[in-house]
């Protein structure tokens, strides 16, 4: 009984932070002390602008440079256009055919579970997708008939949007209906919660992921080593008593990590709370995103650079996606 009441205390307290997000990046820059013509802010973007209190607080009050702010913050430079810059450059628009799945690679699936995120990243590659707030029940059912049939497939990953987003009740019914799919070995979830909402990673759904039959891994998604405070690590540790593996991608940024020593100081990090770094992407050349190009040249440099300074096991892989190939691309390769 004591447990079930806990439960419920935990699923009100993400949900009401999940409400309860910045909505406004004039309220956001008043709360960190920053005035609002420090800063040329786009009008009105398609992309609303999306933060929760907890990534916030781990912001530097009175910098404007912070390297979380800049991740967040809808700058005016977002409406230039920039040659080489479109909406859908990894044409992921016509993968979306199945509805809820994306079948590019061997062995592997995207389902795509919601389009909603609790917070919204000015560089993400979806700024400019189509698709809502939810996946309806008919696109999902129609995924999972098409996984059924497939027995190529040997894991599901859960993405959006943010699958975390969906509720303890939703994810357990999608990990038993997935459970019962022999073929499939792995799960894995591409999530930004466990970092921006590190209260999402409840006692129910450890439970769901420690008792599902499929291997599991989660993907989480750091860009610098100040997203990692006190709670964010305790989530994480739970995670890993799960048994889940714990994996990370970031995404290279001009002005936010695009240096080696942030980027070693990142993976240093992750690895003492029991992360993997795994990609390291460079950026997808979305409109509106041109601000954040770091160039091809200098992440080949700051790859090697920190291949010198890591073990091994610490380096990221730096890809690039390329619309028809068979995987992610190294850029060693490009
Ligand atoms: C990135 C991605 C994957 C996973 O690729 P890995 O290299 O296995 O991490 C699978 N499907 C799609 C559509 C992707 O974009
Ligand atoms: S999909 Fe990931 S990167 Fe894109 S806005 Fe959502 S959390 Fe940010």
């Amino acid at each position: 009984m004591i447990a079930r009441s806990q439960q419920v205390v935990e699923t009100a307290d993400w949900r009401a932070q999940l409400r309860d997000a910045y909505r406004s990046p004039a309220q956001l820059l008043a709360d960190l002390g920053i005035a609002a013509d420090a800063v040329a802010l786009a009008p009105d973007s398609p992309f609303p602008f999306r933060v929760t209190r907890a990534f916030a607080a781990r912001m530097r009050p009175g910098d404007v440079d912070d390297a979380l702010l800049r991740q967040v913050l809808p700058l005016s430079v977002e409406d230039e256009d920039v040659a080489g810059y479109s909406a859908d450059p990894l044409q992921e628009t016509s993968h979306y055919a199945d509805g809820a799945l994306i079948r590019k690679y061997q062995g592997r699936a995207l389902l795509m579970v919601t389009g909603a995120c609790a917070i919204h990243c000015r560089y993400c590659f979806r700024r400019e997708f189509p698709y809502g707030e939810s996946v309806g029940n008919a696109a999902l059912s129609a995924a999972l008939g098409a996984l059924a049939a497939d027995t190529s497939l040997h894991e599901v990953i859960l993405s959006g949007g943010d699958p975390l987003v969906l509720d303890d009740a939703q994810l357990a019914s999608l990990v038993t209906r997935l459970d019962a799919l022999p073929h499939v070995r792995r799960l894995r979830i591409h999530s930004r919660l466990p970092v921006v909402l590190p209260a999402r990673i409840t006692s129910r759904l450890l439970d769901v992921l420690a008792t599902a039959r499929m291997n599991t891994a989660l993907v989480i998604h750091a860009n610098h080593a100040q997203e990692l405070d006190s709670e964010v690590r305790a989530a994480l540790a739970a995670l890993k008593r799960a048994g889940v593996t714990l994996l990370n991608q970031a995404v290279l940024l001009r002005g936010v990590n695009d240096d080696a020593m942030t980027l070693a100081a990142l993976c240093e990090t992750l690895f003492e709370a029991g992360v993997l770094p795994y990609y390291v992407h460079v950026l997808d050349r979305v409109r509106g995103t041109a601000h954040f190009d770091a160039g091809d040249l200098r992440a080949a440099h700051i790859e090697q650079a920190l291949r010198a300074r890591l073990p091994g096991y610490l380096v990221p892989r730096f890809v690039r996606e390329v619309p028809g190939a068979d995987s992610k691309l190294p850029l060693s390769a490009l």
